[in-house]
């Protein structure tokens, strides 16, 4: 018969549509990335099939991979670099509440509604409210897009067409090539440097202030050290100058943290006489991307009625997520600061015998996490990792779940500071998986499996 399909013929099996389609986890996956993305990936599966390149056992398989790796949506990833806040992944993981507020807040909420009496009510109150109790020293606060709008609306509001005081020592370039200087004279602002990279004293402030200056900035050098012959000068000398002192903490910490002694907060440093202080919400405070105004009740408000505010302001659920965040839970952020290294430890063992068992050469091996999201240089987190071969880090990146390690001296490390305990188990199983699809490829070396078993 003409066209006939031999016994041989791959088309003969290529799974039906509907039946991939019924696949669980495909099922899952058109919940979450929509019906249009999955069925794009079961065609190409079956095409696959079809022109013999899959097998067809491995259709559903296969349309998974192809989801996994499709541009469709963010992908979570699982965090086993050992770097708490990485920029590239999303910065601080948010608390199961601050999930929640942010589902809840999605809807129709009260943002700008007094329920009681029925009219406008100030955008974000209870949240203001929540950051006032927790920074006594700070007379008012405002809530901006992150840390660099922070610095962009002090500079329209506070210099606009005048001069910023900024010691040289403290021109910080944030990532990705953006630079706070070029932020600040981007808003209207002319910068006066004082001083040089590694010495600046108050004399040098005291120089160059005069009637054009519209504050001084201190920027707390966040993501790297200057050691050696240096000087700096503290906010509590600046606040003597008699002009307004801004300072920018960056990391975001509202009090002392007893683990990062060096990291200066918004508490203490209006305390110490900063007339307002900005910082990002997504980095130590462990909450949404936005970015916090903290001081004196006029000096915040001229922010907040400056044109500027309304383009840099942050929607319902930012807010939701942020007073989540500052209510007291503990956030994932500090659950990794604050890991306990024993524990670690055994999660490590339990995770290098469970792979090892099955044929993985796998060792716990010391490793030093870093606070990371340019918070902290110099602190680094001792803790243990998984040590697996280096060539399980990609298929560990572009598997489900996607789990990203540090590749370190031909090794791929997998630091579990960052991984809640209760997903052990699925990384041990994607490690195993990982084996099994480096095996399949040709040109690289299989890492010899026997058996899985990660419970
Ligand atoms: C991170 C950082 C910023 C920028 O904050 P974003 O929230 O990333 O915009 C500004 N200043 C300092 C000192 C920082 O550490």
């Amino acid at each position: 018969m003409a066209g006939a399909l031999g016994e041989s013929d791959p088309r003969r099996s290529v799974p039906r549509t509907d039946t991939l389609l019924a696949d669980p986890r495909l099922k899952h996956a058109a919940a979450t990335l929509g019906p249009q993305a999955v069925k794009l990936a079961v065609r190409s599966a079956q095409q696959q099939v079809r022109t013999g390149l899959a097998a067809p056992a491995d259709a559903a398989d296969l349309a998974l991979a192809l989801l996994a790796t499709a541009p469709v949506t963010l992908r979570p990833v699982v965090n086993a670099t050992g770097v708490v806040l990485h920029t590239n992944l999303g910065r601080a993981p948010l608390s199961a509440a601050a999930v929640e507020a942010m589902s809840r807040a999605a809807g129709y909420v009260d943002v700008e509604f007094d329920l009681e009496a029925g009219g406008r009510a100030g955008r974000g109150r209870t949240v203001k409210a929540a950051l006032l109790a927790a920074v006594p020293a700070a007379e008012d606060v405002h809530i901006v897009n992150n840390g660099a709008a922070a610095l962009v609306l002090a500079a329209c509001a506070l210099a606009g067409g005048r001069e910023i005081v900024v010691s040289r020592g403290e021109l910080v370039e944030i990532g990705d090539g953006f630079r706070i200087p070029d932020l600040l004279t981007a808003a209207g602002a002319v910068l006066r440097e004082v001083g040089t990279t590694n010495r600046t004293h108050l004399r040098d402030y005291a120089e160059a202030i005069g009637p054009a200056t519209g504050f001084i900035l201190k920027i707390h050098p966040s993501n790297f050290r200057i050691e050696g012959f240096t000087s700096s000068v503290p906010v509590a000398e600046l606040s003597g100058l008699g002009v307004p002192v801004v300072a920018d903490i960056g990391s975001g910490l509202l009090g002392p943290h007893p683990l990062l002694p060096t990291e200066p907060d918004a508490g203490t440093w209006l305390s110490q006489g900063a007339d307002v202080v900005t910082a990002s919400c997504d980095k130590l405070l462990g909450g949404p991307q936005a970015g916090l105004i903290l001081g004196s009740g006029e000096r915040v408000a001229e922010m907040r009625r400056h044109p500027m505010a309304r383009a840099l302001r942050v929607g319902k659920t930012t807010l939701a997520a942020l007073q989540a965040t500052v209510g007291g839970h503990e956030t994932p952020v500090e659950a990794a600061l604050t890991a306990d290294r024993e524990v670690l430890r055994v999660r490590a063992d339990a995770m290098s015998t469970a792979l090892t068992s099955s044929g993985v050469q796998a060792e716990t091996v010391a490793s030093a996490g870093a606070v990371g999201g340019g918070s902290a240089p110099g602190v680094t987190l001792p803790g243990w990792a998984v040590r697996v071969p280096e060539q399980f880090a990609e298929p560990l990146r572009i598997g489900e779940p996607s789990i990203v390690g540090r590749v370190e001296h031909g090794f791929c490390l997998l630091d579990l500071r960052c991984v809640p305990a209760a997903l052990d188990e699925q990384v041990c199983a994607a490690v195993l998986a990982a084996g099994r699809r480096a095996a399949g490829r040709p040109g690289r070396r299989p890492p010899e499996l026997t058996a899985a078993s990660c419970t």
